[in-house]
């Protein structure tokens, strides 16, 4: 049976080390295909996406690589160009 592919964007909580669904993305962030992970979307709080663990925007990053090293997720696109 395939693995279940599921690719979105992904943003790091620098506080409490959460992996996070970010529903807010730059252009051309990178997608991650997550599998059956299912990290926690960013939640809206006033005019800000924000980390719903924290309630803050302060400590989120997009810098999830490091993190992501050997946790099975792989990055698969660099480009959102390159999905179309
Ligand atoms: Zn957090």
């Amino acid at each position: 049976m395939k693995n279940k592919i599921t690719n979105i964007h992904l943003c790091l909580c620098n506080n409490c080390q959460s992996i996070l669904e970010d529903t807010n993305p730059q252009i051309n962030a990178p997608l991650y295909n997550v599998g059956t992970l299912n990290p926690e979307p960013l939640i809206q709080i006033e005019d800000m996406k924000a980390c719903p663990f924290c309630k803050t925007d302060a400590y989120l990053s997009d810098d999830v690589d490091n993190v992501l090293k050997g946790s099975g997720v792989d990055k698969i696109v660099t480009n959102l160009k390159r999905i179309s």
